[in-house]
């Protein structure tokens, strides 16, 4: 084979997934243990990280470009990780200019909500949309918007921080010091507790779908832990849409399986009188997990 490879990596606080596409798909992917670069001393970590991007790059084909998504607070000018909370293996170091050195091509960082976010609108589920709002369901709320397939971002150059937008009836003080955050009450962590709660013996992730569809015919109380998900869920999201007013909204995460069961809480959460109507036009994902180091592989392109 001959010919030139993008790379694209989604660093996470679990896995690291590394993808080699080329214009007419993905050719190679491997997911490596993120715990496996922390037993690693801090100089020799990027070389690590590159070696494996290597390895992956199929015989007689040369590497273009490399881009990364990275959970948490990332400085896209001088593409440096700033995560101490979950990624602090990849924190504080020049990572990007490592790796350019390393690899001697152009290596680009960007938030991994970002990442996924161009990923959907790219490969997925958001090809087309005028303006693509993507909201990632798990332990906390992660949300990206883009404007034309151009990234959303504060005056800082961050993605913006929208889990932590105040909801209506929300007593929770959140990690963030402030009063009655959305995360708190729409994040996955939120919907598995409660429904722990309810099932004590029957461990949230090891079921699926279908398994909380018969609960919820069986017994009401796990139907209500649902309708009161899309409800606090459709209260931050109505901020959202009405400041944004996306085409298209995407839901991932792991929570976002189970739309069906939250649709009707949330639906109620979003109706309002037609002159004040909102578009509710809202799909899961269509990537799931590689939507990440799927879009990573554009980052270089916009920067
Ligand atoms: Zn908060």
């Amino acid at each position: 084979m001959t010919g030139r490879v993008k790379a694209g990596i989604d660093i996470g606080g679990t896995g690291t997934r590394i993808i080699i596409q080329d214009s007419a798909g993905t050719l190679n992917s491997k997911t490596v243990a993120t715990a496996e670069f922390a037993g690693i001393s801090k100089e020799r970590r990027s070389d690590a990280l590159a070696d494996h991007v290597l390895s992956l790059i199929p015989q007689g084909m040369t590497l273009a470009s490399l881009g990364i998504g990275a959970s948490g607070p990332v400085d896209t000018t001088s593409g440096v990780i700033y995560n101490k909370d979950t990624l602090e293996c990849f924190s504080f170091f020049p990572l990007a200019d490592e790796l350019n050195k390393k690899l001697g091509v152009k290596v680009a960082i960007d938030n991994d909500a970002v990442a996924a976010v161009l990923g959907e609108y790219y490969f997925g589920a958001g090809k087309n949309s005028k303006r693509l709002l993507m909201v990632t369901l798990g332990t906390g709320i992660g949300v990206a918007l883009l404007d034309k397939g151009k990234p959303f971002r504060t005056s800082g150059g961050q993605h913006p921080e929208a889990g932590h937008i105040p909801i209506s009836g929300n007593a929770l003080t959140c990690y963030c010091g402030l009063k009655g955050c959305w995360e708190t009450l729409a994040s996955r962590t939120w919907l598995q507790q409660n429904l722990e709660s309810l099932l004590p013996t029957i461990a949230f992730e090891k079921h699926d779908v279908h398994f909380y569809e018969r609960a919820a015919q069986e017994k009401e109380e796990v139907a209500k832990v649902f309708h009161r998900y899309g409800n606090y869920l459709g209260r931050g999201l109505v901020t959202l849409l009405t400041l944004y007013g996306p085409d298209i909204t995407i839901l991932s995460g792991s929570a976002a399986h189970y739309y069906p069961l939250f649709k009707p809480g949330l639906e109620e959460a979003l109706t309002r009188s037609d002159a004040y109507a909102i578009n509710k036009w809202i799909v899961p994902s269509q990537l799931g997990d590689v939507a990440g180091a799927l879009g990573a592989t554009v980052i270089p392109e916009l920067t």
